[in-house]
């Protein structure tokens, strides 16, 4: 699965372990951090969080999709 980076349009390529998942993703190619929600393999939303690296342990908080 791949989602573009909001940010500068890189595909970021993304393993099975994200084929249902709520989180924050991190673009390789800018390290613009985003949060998506995927269901099946399937991707249900892409959101752009503030590129200001955050602390370790809140970067994978799984937070609920709006
Ligand atoms: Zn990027």
């Amino acid at each position: 699965m791949e989602i573009n980076c909001l940010g500068c349009g890189f595909k970021v390529d993304l393993t099975d372990t994200y084929d249902d998942y709520v989180g924050q993703i991190k673009c390789f190619a800018c390290g613009a951090t985003m949060e998506i929600a995927t269901q099946a393999g399937e991707i249900r939303a892409v959101n752009a969080v503030t590129e200001v690296p955050l602390p370790p342990a809140e970067v994978f908080v799984v937070r609920s999709v709006d």
